[in-house]
């Protein structure tokens, strides 16, 4: 095999970004798969140049001249940006790949763009693309092991790239860690439903964090896990074997029904600075939160209750709502959440609008039956600038007015005051008001009210909205132009549409 050139551009950003949010955070966002690519690629004897995207590189110089195969690594919401790299890249007579959660969700579309789309992705499918590097264009092949490996390199390989990576962070430097894939839940709408639970070998992730002491004096470790603690005996005693009480401190997304207290005690005694649960809505999925047979008020003041319990042991705790979910419907699920932000006035409060991405969960496929998938560009599916679900049970004006509620109730002066008392630490004071006056509290306020006014003004708005027309209007093809800046000319302008019911017409192919 010929010594490849190869470029590996993990894309944390959906395009060109200089806030101040992306400077101090961004590079705190970086995937690890990009980074096993990285080492498995050199194990082969290709020469690897990493990005990590932060919205600051210049990926026109990045990477270096004649680099014969580039591995772009997206989230949906960076597809479009991800398209016109490629294209680019074509252009430079590079072949490119597609990897990371969007090539998983739609990968009939991503293989209009790139040479090789891959699902799970394992050490045999990089070979063999290493080994067959040439262009397979107009339709790319999309490649998948039947399961998620967890045969990973350590973080002592992978280092050579988490550290150019980390130094693009003035403030916190988060290392990102895996102890886990997929998970034993089964919430209809997530990605890792349906993906079988597997945990890391546990004397490896002492090694890993053994190692990140001889790098920092007490490490900040992001984990990466759908859900981490499912075994939590086990991860409990590989960190406690690592390292005395206090050598680490750690960030997990963890659901409810994990948190009891005394667990709680052992997350607090063993470093856990950030935990980010799942309360999803007060009236389904209660499986996984310890609430699985009350809903509404009761289970406001069951999960208040138990989020404040967590306040006393975990500085710093954001809960996760979906909105817009099929069970909702009328002021009530609005009301509910604030009441809740009453009750528990330190958590920070992460809404996400429902949404399908393609193929990445078994709900999808009803949404596509029934027709209620609209045609969002991907640029827009990030969880909060666009619901692609026809909402069941609301008006989207009257949804749209619900959720400004919510959002200016949440980041009001008195909400702001409140959540900074009543969280214990300087840092994540800081970091809960931050939040709250940059892009994702006061930004999302302002594009909701935009959009809100759009609806109520422009008719072409309404129909694409209602599913009555396909055709994108120039309210969002001018915010994808705006972002992708000098990147919106290589766009292909197909690459705007997308097929939103490719999952249900593959699912007939197969019956
Ligand atoms: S508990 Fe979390 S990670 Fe697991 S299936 Fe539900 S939403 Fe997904």
């Amino acid at each position: 095999m010929k010594t490849l050139k190869i470029g590996i551009i993990d894309l944390v950003c959906k395009g060109p970004n200089n806030t101040l949010w992306a400077q101090t955070m961004h590079a705190n966002l970086a995937s690890i798969m990009p980074q096993v690519v990285a080492t498995w690629c050199e194990q082969e004897g290709c020469s690897v140049t990493l990005v990590s995207y932060t919205g600051k590189e210049d990926l026109t110089k990045a990477l270096p001249d004649g680099v014969d195969l580039v591995f772009i690594s997206a989230f949906t919401q960076a597809a479009q940006f991800a398209y016109a790299l490629s294209n680019f890249f074509h252009s430079r007579k590079a072949v490119t790949v597609l990897g990371g959660p969007h090539a998983r969700c739609y990968p009939d579309d991503a293989v209009q763009y790139f040479d090789y789309v891959l699902g799970f992705t394992t050490r045999n499918i990089i070979s063999e693309i290493l080994n067959n590097c040439s262009r397979q264009q107009p339709v790319g092949q999309f490649l998948s092991a039947a399961k998620q490996t967890i045969e990973l390199s350590s973080v002592e390989e992978r280092w050579k790239f988490i550290e150019p990576t980390l130094k693009k962070a003035p403030l916190l430097k988060f290392v990102p860690m895996l102890g886990s894939v997929g998970c034993p839940y089964t919430c209809p709408f997530c990605i890792d439903s349906t993906v079988p639970y597997q945990s890391m070998n546990f004397d490896l992730i002492k090694t890993d964090l053994q190692f990140l002491l001889t790098k920092f004096k007490s490490p900040w470790i992001a984990w990466h896990d759908p859900n981490f603690g499912v075994r939590f005996g086990e991860y409990m005693n590989a960190i406690s074997e690592a390292a005395p009480p206090g050598s680490f401190r750690f960030v997990a997304e963890s659901s409810l029904s994990i948190l009891t207290e005394d667990h709680l005690k052992i997350f607090r005694q063993n470093g856990f600075k950030a935990l980010l649960p799942g309360v999803e809505s007060w009236y389904e999925l209660g499986n996984k939160s310890r609430a699985s047979n009350i809903t509404g008020e009761e289970k406001v003041n069951r999960i208040s209750e138990h989020v404040n319990m967590i306040l006393r042991y975990i500085p710093y705790v954001q809960t996760n709502f979906v909105l817009g979910l099929d069970s909702d419907s009328g002021a009530d699920p609005f009301e509910l959440t604030k009441r809740f932000i009453d009750r528990s006035p330190g958590a920070f409060p992460g809404y996400s609008l429902l949404t399908a991405f393609g193929e990445a969960a078994p709900l999808n496929l009803e949404y596509q039956k029934s027709g209620r998938v609209i045609p969002f560009p991907f640029h827009f599916l990030d969880n909060h600038s666009a619901m692609n679900i026809k909402p069941r049970n609301y008006e989207w004006i009257d949804f749209y007015n619900k959720v400004i509620n919510l959002t200016s109730y949440s980041f009001s002066a008195r909400a702001l005051y409140r959540r900074f008392k009543a969280t214990p630490e300087r840092t994540p004071k800081w970091m809960n008001l931050m939040r709250a006056i940059s892009s994702e509290g006061y930004g999302r306020l302002r594009f909701y009210q935009k959009l809100r006014q759009k609806l109520t003004e422009d008719k072409a708005m309404r129909r694409f909205f209602n599913g009555e027309s396909n055709e994108i209007p120039s309210f969002y093809t001018s915010i994808i132009k705006k972002d992708l800046g000098i990147w919106w000319d290589w766009l292909p302008k197909s690459a705007l549409h997308h097929d939103v019911n490719a999952f249900l017409q593959k699912n007939h192919a197969c019956t």
